[in-house]
């Protein structure tokens, strides 16, 4: 695993100590992780579309601007927490682009296109002298209010360190490589999550008609070969307690699997059994709606297969 701190980095460190931090995007996974931010001593000016969100973050001791070109004036670090790419573009250009110091990181920490990133860093770049750090998160909202998330950070290796100190309030951040490997990166995983979560599921409606247990099942494939995220988590914390609330939206889960089907076909490897899986998970977002949470195909896949026969 590659270590991101870098001694020569010290003074740029120590500066990230207790610094400003402009958070755009409150959301499921925003609001818990400016809280850590809060919690951890910075300074975090926060905007989102939803006057809700603005309200809870001023609870917590944040500030509310009233746009996210006014957050970011006057912060070191941009975070976005935003849905997709076509949001933080548009984002961008509506102001927050021309905001952003000299000198500053911008931080994209949802799950965004691995290309458009990288076109977002050279543009950036050129235009702002602001440095684009691509730092996608895994481990849902639980993990970001207990400050447990994976971070897959993409970017330069002098602007990576200057970020790590903050990242590690909210995670174990891991350098995987230049800015968009993140986000490349984090979109494969949850092309393999959505595909496990697919196939358990499959399997322990099976195994239920046919008159197992789905405690037993799920107790014996936890401790063989069949096991996953779908089966360690998924399954026992928000599908058998019919509680559907994981928090991370079933049409979120579809755009990342697009993005690594789609990069997967610009790579000239297509994923045949992630279209597949895709075409699924598709099929399930136009019959549950889409504020629907992932884990609801799990309830869908009898209505489906049996549709089928
Ligand atoms: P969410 O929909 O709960 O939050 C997104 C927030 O962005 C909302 O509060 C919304 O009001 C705000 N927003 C939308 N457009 C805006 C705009 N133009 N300006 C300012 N704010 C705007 O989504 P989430 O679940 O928090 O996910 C955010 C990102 O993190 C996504 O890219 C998602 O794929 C990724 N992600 C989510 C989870 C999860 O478990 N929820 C886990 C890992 C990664």
């Amino acid at each position: 695993m590659p270590e991101i701190r870098s001694e020569s980095e010290d003074i740029a460190l120590i500066d990230m100590q207790a610094t400003t931090i402009a958070f755009i995007g409150l959301g499921n996974m925003g609001a818990p992780m400016a809280q850590r931010l809060l919690e951890a001593g910075h300074r975090v000016i926060g905007y989102d579309t939803s006057a809700d969100a603005l309200r809870v973050l001023s609870e917590e001791g944040g500030v509310a601007a009233s746009s996210a070109a006014s957050a970011a004036s006057d912060a070191d670090v941009t975070v976005l927490m935003l849905p997709n790419s076509e949001v933080v573009e548009a984002v961008l250009d509506s102001g927050l682009a021309a905001a952003l110091k000299p000198g500053s990181i911008l931080m994209d920490m949802g799950s965004s296109e691995p290309l458009r990133t990288r076109a977002l860093a050279t543009k950036l770049s050129r235009e702002r002298s602001v440095e684009l750090v691509d730092a996608p998160v895994s481990g849902g909202v639980k993990g970001a209010v207990a400050g447990t998330l994976t971070i897959m950070v993409g970017g330069r290796e002098y602007s990576v360190a200057r970020v790590t100190p903050i990242l590690e309030r909210l995670g174990r951040p891991v350098a995987v490589g230049d800015v968009g490997a993140g986000h490349a990166l984090k979109a494969l995983n949850n092309l393999l999550s959505a595909t496990h979560l697919l196939v358990s599921s499959e399997a322990l409606h099976v195994g239920a008609r046919f008159g197992l247990d789905p405690e037993i099942m799920l107790d014996v494939i936890n401790a063989s070969s069949g096991r996953s995220g779908s089966t360690q988590s998924k399954w026992p914390d928000f599908v058998l307690p019919q509680t559907y609330d994981s928090g991370f939206a079933l049409m979120l889960m579809l755009k990342d699997m697009r993005i690594a089907t789609g990069l997967a076909r610009q790579m000239g490897l297509p994923s045949l059994l992630g279209e597949e899986a895709v075409a699924q998970w598709a099929r399930a977002s136009e019959a549950l709606g889409p504020s629907a949470d992932h884990t609801e195909i799990a309830r869908w896949i009898p209505d489906e297969s049996s549709r089928r026969l």
